[in-house]
Parts: structure tokens; sequence; C-alpha cells
């Protein structure tokens, strides 16, 4: 193989392990979202959406006063379309999702 194709071979070998990278990054970023069909969130009565929360389930819950972004495990900034829950070993949570750990923030 002469200098040139060795080159080029090389450029295309480098810009495919990119392509590939930057997918499984995509990837892994799905994964790591909380979802309401996950097996242990369910049974937290995890929602991504606090109005979605069973009310006959969980009568304590308040839709207007709790959520993800105002928990105390949840570590998002505001503005974030999702965040970091520390509950679920800091997987992301939407900042509008609740679960029955819920903890308030400190005033
Ligand atoms: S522990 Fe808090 S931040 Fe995490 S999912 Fe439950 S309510 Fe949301």
């Amino acid at each position: 193989m002469n200098p040139n194709e060795n080159r080029r071979s090389f450029v295309l070998k480098v810009i495919a392990g990119a392509g590939v990278m930057a997918a499984a990054a995509q990837a892994g970023a799905e994964e790591e979202k909380v979802t309401e069909a996950d097996p242990y969130a369910k049974s937290m009565g995890f929602k991504l959406d606090t109005k979605n929360v069973d009310a006959a389930r969980y009568p304590r819950h308040d839709a207007a006063t709790q959520q993800c972004s105002k928990c105390q495990l949840y570590s998002g900034k505001p503005g974030d379309a999702w965040g970091p829950c520390s509950f679920y070993g800091g997987r992301f949570v939407s900042p509008n999702g609740w679960c029955r750990n819920f903890k308030a923030l400190k005033a």
C-alpha cells in the first residue's frame, strides 16, 4: 500500500470512529433517563409529569407544590429539560416529574 492510501485509510477510520462514538454517547444519554416503564420507578409511582400522578393511590401528593425540580434529590439547573436524581443513581428525570420519594426543598 502506498503512503497516500495509508493516510486516506487512516483518515476514513478516524471519521468512522468519531461517528460511532457520537452515536454511542447519544444512546447512553437516552439510557440514563428514568422512564415510567422502569419497574423500580413504576413501584415508586414515578411519573414524567406530576399532573399524571394517581391521586387515589397517593392522596398526599400535591401537583401544585410537588415536582422533581422542587425535590431535594434533584440536581438539575433551572431551565434544564432533564436533571439528575440521586435517588435513581444520578439517572435523569424531568423537572416536572414526581415519585413517592419526593422530599420538599427546605425553605
Ligand atoms: S426522588 Fe425527587 S427528584 Fe427523584 S424522581 Fe422522586 S420526586 Fe423526582
